[in-house]
């Protein structure tokens, strides 16, 4: 499938243990944002990462493609709504995104830059359980991370169906479903691999 152009709808800390590895609460609620098209590279392909602003993270997520479209109320149609599945790297300047915490403004900078979100081709989600799917990052030969969509803090589903209460989903958008533990800063030269359960691995690197 082409590279979607539509927007790109994220969910943070949707993975316990990721939220407790960066001393983040636990949300009792979903926390959205949004990476616009101008975010979209291919993951296949060596992607660049921003210099001389602090650390660039990697977080390995899950990703949908929306084939139709959905708005509140719509709830019942979410899951049949999804036209494929894949990789994607929420690239984040995790120290940016620090200082305009703590001063209590919008995350844009540091999550939506040019080039902030690699995405992945899509293949078919059919006879995947969306409870039980592994996602995995090796970095340099190591495992970086290694989740499970059991351990999401609110389910494929009940996040489509929060999501569309806020944001109306059209075909061609993309939700990033969060990332689990493990995530750290990329450098130049970096190897990596992602893993989506046996559906999907993508090799690729950092410039
Ligand atoms: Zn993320």
């Amino acid at each position: 499938m082409e590279l979607p152009v539509g927007k790109v709808v994220c969910v943070g800390r949707n993975y316990a243990e990721h939220a407790r590895e960066l001393n983040n609460a636990v949300p009792a609620e979903p926390i959205l944002f949004i990476k616009p098209s101008t975010a979209l590279v291919r993951m296949e392909e060596p992607f660049l990462i921003p210099r001389g602003q602090g650390d660039c993270h990697v977080e390995t997520e899950m990703t949908l493609l929306i084939g139709e479209t959905l708005t509140r109320g719509d709830d019942d149609k979410v899951l049949s709504a999804i036209a494929g599945v894949g990789l994607g790297f929420d690239l984040t300047l995790r120290d940016l995104q620090s200082r305009l915490k703590e001063q209590g403004h919008p995350w844009e900078k540091a999550k939506a830059f040019d080039g902030s979100c690699p995405l992945s081709t899509f293949v078919s989600a059919e006879g995947l359980s969306w409870d039980d799917i592994t996602l995995q990052l090796v970095r340099n030969d190591q495992l970086q991370q290694n989740g499970n969509s059991r351990d999401m803090i609110t389910p494929v589903a009940d996040l489509l169906a929060y999501i569309c209460r806020y944001f109306t989903l059209r075909p061609g958008d993309v939700v990033m479903t969060g990332t689990p533990a493990g995530v750290g800063p990329l450098v130049s030269g970096d190897r990596l691999e992602a893993r989506l359960d046996d559906r999907l691995t993508i090799k690729t690197r950092v410039l």
